[in-house]
Order: structure tokens, then C-alpha cells, then sequence
């Protein structure tokens, strides 16, 4: 095993990883900007390797620095989280390079499936379900003659698309023209590769997906995640095991990831992702996430297991002690992505200092965040506050813990999305499981009637508690008898 390991992100992933590399007694670098040099990773790790700036750009996207830095410090051994530059192959070439191991696949396995279009002919290889559309770069009048074989409504997608950009959704054929070169535009700035390809759009699917580990010979699964609570294509809510499908089905989709990735020897930890229309009860491969998952959580916690540790074992070349039929489900468990967002005001980010935050504990709660006390969320990375996650022994014991949980839930300083969640968790849509990936975009959440005096509502009750006899929830916002809130100076 290693004995020092670089972490190439931030926030609550790269404390995350921290934990596992010390609780198994290997020093943990984590990089750091400028700002979160005094952030939580910064303080708990081993070491810092400072990267001098703040946007993502000059800092946790600078390959050749990250690098440099890395062999000067004497790294064995680069875990790159997720998001920034986890599925870039230029980064794991560049770290192998140094004579430093990438925990992540190949290089090549990350070009396959970081390229949508590639990915889908791996899918038609290995002989797993593919969403109706094309399978390979298409002239404009060629992709207008294949969306009249497919059908409407389509999605046209971003061969090099992810974290639910570079989706356009066409709803008849009269707006393929200017969807086409809409779509191109944006993938060449997003991405800075236009190459577009369509799909068929499967309407009230749920997302399904499968964490895999390989080791080049062998593939193992640690089941499914539901992650159809989605808003604009971006989870919000995940869970583990997948509600609503039958087992039968569930265990044929293991198979089919396990399959396709066998395909391509897979390496390290990955998640093979798929749709499942409700209607037809068919699935479908998606795409592959070739790194480790915001929402991995949800699976340690009901196998058990460290998918971190799992990773770098596999990484240092060590054997993996567990086999498929050692690999046990117990329970249920739901994670909830807490943002600073202000979802009153259109989900704006609502960056600033956290003047208080108290997250909340209980047997089978976890939370994963960097964010304490005073600490600043900026502008220049992603807003995530937090992951809450619970697990019960079923579904039902599951919802209602996690529903209890976020009333406990006491931030202060920046809008979160908690009373958003909190409104799903205990709607009647979650709890039948009777909802498609695009429910939520078809609701409203009721907007409190003064929304200012929420937030000092919400303020209010971080500081000084809850209020034990007027009410005793604090999730229905709208509920909330806000005349009995102090107003202005009073907080
Ligand atoms: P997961 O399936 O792990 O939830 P997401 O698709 O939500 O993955 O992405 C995880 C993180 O990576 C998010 O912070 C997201 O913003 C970022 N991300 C994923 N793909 C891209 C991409 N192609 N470009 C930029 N950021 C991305
Ligand atoms: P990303 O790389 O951004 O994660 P995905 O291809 O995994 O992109 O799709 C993200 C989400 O978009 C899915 O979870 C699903 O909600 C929706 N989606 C993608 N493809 C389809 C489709 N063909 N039909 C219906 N919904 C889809
Ligand atoms: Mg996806």
C-alpha cells in the first residue's frame, strides 16, 4: 500500500478521501486554492499542495502545476475525487507519466466512455440495452433524416456532455434545425467539442445505475442507486436499493453493467448508468461514469463497505479480500445533496459566509461536508453544502428519519435548498415512489408568502431553537405560523 497519496480536489469529496487514507495510516497532501486554504481539508490533512489563485482554472484544473508539485512532494499516488479533473485522461496520462499511479481507470477507459458516442458502441459490443438513436458522427442533414426514423420528442446530446449539461430536449421536427445548431454551439463552449449525437426521449424513466469495481480480471457490483429525483437532469435525492422496480429486472441490470464493463477490463471504481421506462419496464444503458460518485455513500452504507479503500486496493495493485457473495445489503439508505442555493429565487447560488451551521447526528445518519463554522461558500466552485445521508431498515423507517433529520438541519448565513428537500422527502409522490426523472420539473414548490421573513424565520431558529409549542416541524415552510417570528433586530 502507499505511503503518501495526493488528493486532487476539494470540499467534502477530498475530506472524504482524507478520512480513508488515515484511518488506514497513509499521509493525505490535499491540494488547495487560495481560498480554502484555511478550509476544512486544509486543516485536516497531512499536507497541503497550495495552488496560488482562486478560480478552478488556475488552481484545480491546472494539470502541468498539480503535477510538478506532486513529484516534488515525493506523491505515490493521485486520487483525483470527482468533477474537476477525475475523467480528464490528459491528467492521468500526465500523472502516470511522473511515475506516479492514477486511482482511476486507464486512460483509454476514460477516453471510451468520457466520449458518450463511443461509450453507446461499447453498449451494442457487449450486447446491453441501448436507448433508440445514433451510434456515430452525423452531418446536419443526416441527423434530420435519422430524427424522422427515432420519433419526437428527442434528446439531442453532447458526446462529451456531463452533470446534466449538454442536454436539449426537441419536442418536434420542426425544431431540429435550430435545436442542431443550438446544441453545437453550446457543446463547442462548454466542452470545446461539438459533436452532437440523438436519442429517443423515454419519457417517465427512472435512473438506475450500478457501482462497479474492477480489477482488470474480474468485475464486482455493489448493486444499484435510484437517482430519479432529479431536477433540470441533476440528482437531488438517491437511494439504494432502487424502489419500484422488480428485483428480477434490478438483478439484470447488475448483469448488464458487469458485462459491459467486463467488455473493457475495467479498472478501479466506476458506475454504469441506465433508464428505466416504467411503462415498456425496459432498461437501457445511459452512460458510464468513469470515477467515484457524489452519491457513493448511499452504497457504503448499506454493503458496509469503503469504496475509497476499495479503489485504492484495487490501484495498488493489491487483491481485493471480498469476493461477489461477500458483498451483503442491509437496509435501506437515501442521500439528500444540500446546496447553498435559493430555491424561492430559481435555485440562484447564494454564496457568503456561514455564520453557524450545527449538521445533524443520530444512529444511521451520515453527513458528508466540509463546511463548518465561518466558513466562506464562493462563487468559484460548485455550491454544495453538504450530502445527508440515512439509512433504516427500510424504505418507509428511511424517509421519515431522513424527513426528521433535515428539521435539525441548522445552517445560518446563505440560503439552502433543506426546506426544498424537505418538501419532496415528505410529499406523497416520494413515498409511493409513484414520480419519473422529470417530476420535478413540472412542479412548483409553494413560495412562503414573505419570503425575507423566512429566511430570518429560519435564522431565528438556528440561533435559538426550535419553538417547542407552536410548532414542532420546521419542514413545512409554508406551514409555518411565521407571525410568531421575531422580526428585524430582534435576531
Ligand atoms: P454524479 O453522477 O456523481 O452525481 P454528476 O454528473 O452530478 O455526477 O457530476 C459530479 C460532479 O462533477 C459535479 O460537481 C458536476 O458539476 C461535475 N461534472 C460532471 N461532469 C462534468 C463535465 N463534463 N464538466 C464539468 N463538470 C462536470
Ligand atoms: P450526464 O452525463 O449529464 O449525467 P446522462 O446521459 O447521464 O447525462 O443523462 C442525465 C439525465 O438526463 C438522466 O438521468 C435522465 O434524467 C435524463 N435523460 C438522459 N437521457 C434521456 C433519455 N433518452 N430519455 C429521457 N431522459 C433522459
Ligand atoms: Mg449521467
Amino acid at each position: 500500500m502507499y505511503n503518501r497519496v495526493l488528493v486532487a480536489n476539494r470540499g467534502e469529496i477530498a475530506l472524504r478521501i482524507i478520512s480513508t487514507l488515515q484511518d488506514h495510516g497513509i499521509e493525505a497532501i490535499v491540494t488547495a486554492s487560495d481560498p480554502d486554504m484555511t478550509g476544512k481539508p486544509a486543516r485536516v490533512a497531512d499536507g497541503i499542495l497550495h495552488l496560488p489563485g482562486e478560480s478552478a482554472l488556475n488552481t484545480y484544473l491546472d494539470i502541468p502545476l498539480i503535477v510538478d508539485k506532486a513529484k516534488d512532494l515525493g506523491i505515490q499516488a493521485v486520487h483525483p475525487g470527482y468533477g474537476f479533473l477525475a475523467e480528464n485522461s490528459e491528467f492521468a496520462k500526465a500523472v502516470i507519466k511522473a511515475k506516479i499511479d492514477f486511482i482511476g481507470p486507464t486512460p483509454d477507459q476514460m477516453i471510451k466512455f468520457g466520449d458518450k458516442i463511443q461509450a453507446r458502441n461499447i453498449a451494442i459490443k457487449t450486447d446491453t440495452p441501448l436507448i433508440p438513436g445514433t451510434i456515430e458522427i452525423l452531418s446536419h442533414e443526416e441527423l434530420l433524416e435519422e430524427s424522422k426514423i427515432i420519433g419526437f420528442p428527442l434528446l439531442i446530446k453532447a458526446s462529451a456532455g456531463g452533470g446534466g449539461r449538454g442536454i436539449r430536449f426537441v419536442n418536434s421536427f420542426e425544431e431540429m434545425e435550430e435545436q442542431i445548431a443550438l446544441a453545437k454551439s453550446e457543446a463547442k463552449l462548454a466542452f470545446n467539442d461539438d459533436r452532437i449525437y440523438i436519442e429517443k426521449f423515454i419519457p417517465h424513466s427512472r435512473h438506475v445505475e450500478v457501482q462497479i469495481l474492477g480489477n482488470g480480471d474480474e468485475i464486482l457490483h455493489f448493486g444499484e442507486r435510484d437517482c430519479t429525483m432529479q431536477r433540470k437532469n441533476q440528482k437531488l435525492i438517491e437511494e439504494a436499493p432502487a424502489p419500484t422496480i422488480s428485483r428480477k429486472t434490478v438483478k439484470e441490470i447488475h448483469n448488464s453493467a458487469v458485462e459491459l464493463a467486463m467488455g473493457v477490463k475495467y479498472q478501479n471504481a466506476g458506475t454504469v448508468e441506465f433508464l428505466y421506462d416504467q411503462a415498456e419496464k425496459k432498461y437501457y444503458f445511459l452512460e458510464v461514469n468513469a470515477r467515484i460518485q457524489v452519491e457513493h455513500p448511499v452504497t457504503e452504507m448499506i454493503t458496509g463497505e469503503d469504496l475509497i479503500w476499495r479503489q485504492l486496493q484495487v490501484s495498488a495493485g493489491l487483491d481485493l479480500d471480498i469476493s461477489q457473495e461477500n458483498i451483503r445489503f442491509k437496509g435501506h439508505a437515501i442521500e439528500a445533496r444540500i446546496y447553498a442555493e435559493n430555491a424561492y429565487k430559481n435555485f440562484t447560488p447564494s454564496p457568503g459566509r456561514i455564520n453557524r451551521i450545527s449538521h445533524p447526528i443520530g444512529a444511521g445518519v451520515r453527513v458528508d461536508s466540509a463546511v463548518d463554522d465561518g466558513c466562506e461558500i464562493t462563487p468559484f466552485y460548485d455550491p454544495m453544502i453538504s450530502k445527508l445521508i440515512v439509512h433504516a431498515h427500510n424504505r418507509d423507517a428511511a424517509i421519515h428519519k431522513l424527513a426528521t433529520t433535515l428539521d435539525n438541519y441548522l445552517v445560518t448565513g446563505v440560503h439552502t435548498t433543506i426546506p426544498y428537500i424537505s418538501e419532496i422527502v415528505r410529499g406523497d409522490a416520494f413515498k409511493s415512489g409513484d414520480y419519473h426523472t422529470k417530476s420535478l420539473d413540472n412542479v412548483s414548490i409553494e413560495i412562503p408568502d414573505d419570503v425575507e421573513l423566512f429566511a430570518r424565520a429560519i435564522a431565528a431558529f438556528s440561533l435559538k431553537g426550535k419553538p417547542k409549542t407552536v410548532v414542532n416541524s420546521v419542514s413545512g415552510v409554508s406551514r409555518w405560523k411565521t407571525s410568531f417570528w421575531p422580526r428585524g433586530d430582534e435576531l
